[in-house]
């Protein structure tokens, strides 16, 4: 397996600058088996900014505890897992079906280099392609929607409102970003009142 590593040091102004473009347009994704180092102070802020462009979300699996390092972990792809189907999948239901994706990201910072953490995407993406409208299905909803909807509740204004208002600001977040749609928003509005 070859392995390349990618000098500069990116932050949340130019981490996007290290995606490679997938094929569906919009979608982005990291190079694979490349390890890049982003700025140490904001190397969450930039996962979450290449999670959203890339259309993906990574789930813990184990850390790594090494004398080298100050923290390791491994994550894999929200899909991994066995593929199970489900029934009843109601279109607006966030989707949590599994395809047995192998993907991982390995996330670390070493002693010997604490301003930066390093990224490397270890293993392929296979059986489902990020952006596509099966797969949004599968991403938690962005905390953006939710503090939009929060902000509209504080204004007063009525549900159906509301609901409209929502709806007319995420509209252009483009593709792989995955959009509440009326109903699901109603019911974010219900719990955030209860
Ligand atoms: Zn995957």
């Amino acid at each position: 397996m070859s392995h390349n590593t990618n000098n500069t040091i990116y932050d949340i102004s130019n981490v996007q600058q290290v995606l490679i473009n997938l094929l569906l347009e919009g979608i982005k994704m990291l190079p694979l088996n490349t390890t890049i180092s982003v700025k140490a102070s904001e190397w969450e802020q930039c996962l979450v900014r290449i999670n959203k462009l890339c259309s993906t979300k990574w789930n813990k699996n184990h850390k790594h505890i090494k004398a080298n390092l100050v923290f390791g972990e491994t994550r894999k792809c929200h899909r991994a897992g066995k593929y199970k189907s489900q029934h009843q999948t109601r279109i607006a239901q966030k989707d949590t079906k599994t395809c047995s994706c192998t993907a991982a990201l390995q996330i670390k910072q070493y002693i010997s280099n604490r301003n930066v953490v390093t990224f490397c995407r270890t293993r392929a993406r296979v059986y489902h392609v990020p952006g596509e409208r099966e797969e949004v299905r599968t991403l938690p909803l962005p905390s953006e929607a939710i503090r939009i909807i929060e902000e509209q509740l504080k204004s007063g204004s009525s549900c159906r409102s509301i609901r409209i208002s929502v709806l007319r600001q995420i509209d252009d977040w483009g593709v792989g970003v995955r959009k509440p749609n009326y109903e699901e928003i109603y019911n974010i509005m219900r719990k955030i009142c209860q």
